[in-house]
């Protein structure tokens, strides 16, 4: 049998659907959103943080502190975690920091290993720290954490492990669990237990579009998906047309509870509708028409040609402007075309000679006068 795919990362949705591990396996992983890119880099700066930070040198404290959102928010998390480790471990602990660290897990049933963004280690006790984007509040005993707190009690054989989520842009930005060895054996059981039934090659899926499906890159594939959203949508329309009623005057007649139902359907119906879209679109790229459609682009992003020309160039007016490097270098990158226009005003021209135009993703827009 081929390795597996699950990860830590993707377990909770290998437990609520095994079968989304056969299901996954089939389909290209999607390349990584905006919001996936932008907690990359906040934990590039994480990651220096906490290596500058065991060495000592507050100077990269200071410069990210003065630096971007992103910079700034992963100084949020360096300092919520030097404060839970200083109130964990005490002043005199002696600890060693270990940040994005590989660590196996093959035997508890994993093909691929963990990595842990930050692991800090005392004679007799743990702590793993995972760093996370965005508001949605994650557990510090999810499946996730499960799999790290194993791997680390396997490395490092200790008593046990503070689990913490440090989650800078959340309304609580730290949450912890303390789990000791007895618990670590149970997760240990549950979790092989759970890749068992994954290797099963006639594993149920088990769909919820807002749970484990909302990031499942077996979506657009996925008979059980497409059969759930059906089921979700028809019986709303069914209850629309038996009653007779116009969406206002339904909304008001049906109790409290009928509504909060509704609106559950509602962004179920709405998730799978959209991901219909995106499945008619890609179809339609594929070459397969739409009757009444066509493919458009509406907007124009701007790029450099290349960038590798457009730095030098953006040094100079840097420079020609009396500003420093960090005028036009972000921490992780070059500024882009449309920044670039906007701080050097009277050097369009230049600028533009370097610049492409790029048609952002074509959508499915109804063509002018067409009856489908
Ligand atoms: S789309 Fe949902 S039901 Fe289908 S495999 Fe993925 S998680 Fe399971």
């Amino acid at each position: 049998m081929n390795a597996l795919t699950a990860r830590p990362s993707n377990l909770e949705r290998r437990v609520l659907c095994p079968g989304s591990e056969r299901e996954e396996s089939k389909v290209p992983q999607p390349p990584s959103s905006e919001a996936a890119q932008r907690g990359t880099r906040i934990h590039a700066h994480f990651e220096e943080l906490v290596k500058a930070g065991a060495k000592k040198r507050p100077g990269v404290i200071k410069a990210k502190e003065n630096g971007d959102d992103e910079s700034r928010l992963a100084v949020q998390a360096w300092r919520d975690l030097s404060a839970v480790g200083l109130e964990f471990f005490g002043p005199d602990d002696e600890v060693s920091y270990h940040s994005e660290k590989e660590l196996p897990l093959d035997m508890h049933g994993f093909d691929r290993p963990a990595h842990l963004d930050v692991a800090v280690i005392g004679k007799k006790r743990g702590l793993i720290a995972d760093l996370k984007s965005g508001v949605w509040p994650y557990s510090p005993t999810s499946w996730q954490m499960k799999s790290y707190a194993l791997a680390a009690w396997e490395a490092w054989q200790l008593e046990g492990f503070l689990l913490v989520i440090l989650q800078p842009e959340s309304d609580q930005p730290i949450r912890k669990e303390y789990v000791d060895a007895s618990t670590l054996a149970q997760w240990a059981e549950d979790v092989e237990k759970a890749l068992d039934a994954c290797r099963n090659p006639l594993a149920a899926v088990v769909p919820d579009p807002e749970v484990q499906c909302k990031f499942c890159a077996a979506k657009g594939s996925c008979p059980a998906y497409t059969s759930n959203g059906l089921k979700k949508v028809e019986p709303a329309l069914e209850t629309l047309d038996l009653r007779n009623l116009s969406l206002p005057e339904f909304v008001r007649l049906v109790t409290a509870e009928q509504r909060a139902e509704l609106l559950q359907a509602s962004e179920r119906m709405s998730a799978w509708l959209d991901e219909l879209n995106a499945q008619l679109e890609a179809a339609a790229t594929e070459g397969l028409p739409v009757v009444g459609y066509e493919l458009r682009s509406y907007k124009v992003d701007k790029v450099w040609k290349d960038e590798a020309q457009a730095i030098p160039v953006l040094l100079e007016l840097a420079q020609a402007a009396g500003k420093d490097q960090a005028a036009v270098r972000q921490p992780l990158k070059w500024l882009t075309p449309a920044q670039a226009l906007k701080l050097f005003p009277k050097e369009t021209a230049r600028l533009e000679a370097l610049i492409a135009l790029k048609p952002s993703k074509l959508q499915l827009s109804k063509v002018k006068g067409a009856k489908p």
